[in-house]
């Protein structure tokens, strides 16, 4: 069988063997409950619950306090803007985001316009950045949050968050953000950047999937968080439910091995994402680039070659694993709504395929990538005469 090479890191990442090796002893005779103090086993997963607590924190500048488990992005952003919701007891709620959020936030909003919350989503230009004026001139008297992405899993642009935290500081309003595309991946520093809350998965930095977390900054009056999940009040009452000691563990180890690679991994993946980026513009004609030219994660490469329909490209990469589109709508088959907003047409969001690279490519691979890509859609290309 052919060797197929994983590119789609966006969705979601291999395990890297060290986080599993740390995760054994807790799926084996590492086994209590870490809320049952009265024996060795339940205070052995304690301590490494703890432990843990501190290498997620660490990755983000957070104190271990601020860190809440959950399952994962979606249960913390479900959390967060929920949370933030029923808590405030106000006639009105005003909430700003984006067009380009990722579904787990825009279906949120969407349920909490049922219940009279008014969001306004904002439109991006065109290569999906969001301007900090357009948010300044939405912001009215009943504005309590303003929820906007660090990077996108489709385009991989990164938003304006430091100037988004600012601001948010200086008129009082609440700052969430959805990191799970950027921790690990880029410097994230909570206290830098005056985030408030913010989300991010375990899965797509090579740590355990179903396991993630929400930051909440502590000492913020102004942050009151109604829990979502009721039960034995573990997590502060935030979270309730038994923790997933394995997860939790793998979650820390994968933060630890991020924070310390972090550097050497930003810089070999951004030269390898251009490198793969101006190749295929220069070779293949009428190649386009979907998201910015810059500012976007290292990891993200998102293209188009109009004329390739996703399927022939599929048909003809069969040695590639990559996405088309968005991986969590691709089951819909439904235009990329990330690709529409940006101003993309149908046939050419139908012709954009996503390159999400990772840990365990090697230079061999990108090398192959670059000279396979060409070659094949000229294949295809005179195929379709
Ligand atoms: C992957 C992802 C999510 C969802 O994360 P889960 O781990 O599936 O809950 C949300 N937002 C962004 C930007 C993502 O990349």
């Amino acid at each position: 069988m052919e060797k197929i090479i994983y590119l789609d890191n966006n969705s979601t990442t291999p395990l890297d063997p060290v986080v599993l090796e740390s995760m054994l002893p807790y799926l084996k005779d590492k086994f209590g409950n870490p809320s049952s103090t009265s024996h060795k086993f339940g205070r052995e997963t304690l301590v490494a619950v703890e432990f843990a607590r501190e290498q997620v924190a660490s990755l983000i500048n957070a104190d271990s306090s601020e860190i809440i488990f959950t399952s994962g992005t979606t249960e913390s952003i479900n959390l967060a803007l929920k949370g933030i919701v029923e808590s405030a007891f106000r006639d009105k709620i005003h909430i700003i985001t984006t067009k380009v959020e990722h579904k787990a936030v825009l279906k949120v909003c969407e349920y909490l316009e049922k219940f009279g919350v008014e969001i306004t989503y904002l439109p991006t230009d065109k290569y999906g950045m969001i301007s900090t004026s357009d948010i300044v001139d939405m912001i009215k008297e009943e504005t309590v949050l303003i929820c906007v992405m660090v990077a996108n899993n489709e385009i991989g642009t990164i938003q304006p968050i430091g100037e988004i935290g600012k601001l948010c500081k200086e008129r009082g309003i609440l700052f969430f953000t959805d990191a799970a595309q950027a921790v690990g991946k880029i410097p994230i520093d909570v206290k830098a950047l005056n985030i408030d809350l913010m989300a991010f998965s375990a899965h797509k930095i090579y740590g355990p999937k179903g396991i993630g977390a929400l930051y909440v900054k502590n000492n913020s009056n102004k942050i009151n968080l109604y829990p979502q999940i009721h039960g034995g009040g573990q997590e502060k009452g935030l979270r309730s439910g038994t923790l997933n000691v394995p997860g939790i563990v793998g979650f820390g180890k994968s933060c630890e091995v991020c924070k310390e690679k972090l550097f050497d991994e930003f810089n070999t993946h951004s030269v390898w994402r251009d490198r793969i980026i101006n190749n295929l513009l220069t070779k293949i004609d009428n190649a386009f680039l979907n998201g910015h030219p810059t500012k976007r994660i290292p990891n993200n490469i998102n293209i188009g070659f109009k004329g390739i329909s996703n399927s022939l490209f599929i048909n003809e990469f069969t040695d590639f694993a990559i996405s088309t589109g968005s991986a969590c709508a691709s089951e819909t088959l439904e235009p990329s709504y990330v690709l529409s907003s940006i101003g993309r047409t149908k046939s050419e969001i139908s012709c954009s395929i996503r390159i999400g690279i990772g840990r365990f490519n090697t230079e061999e691979e990108i090398e192959y990538i670059i000279k396979r890509i060409p070659e094949g859609i000229n294949k295809i290309k005179c195929q379709l005469l």
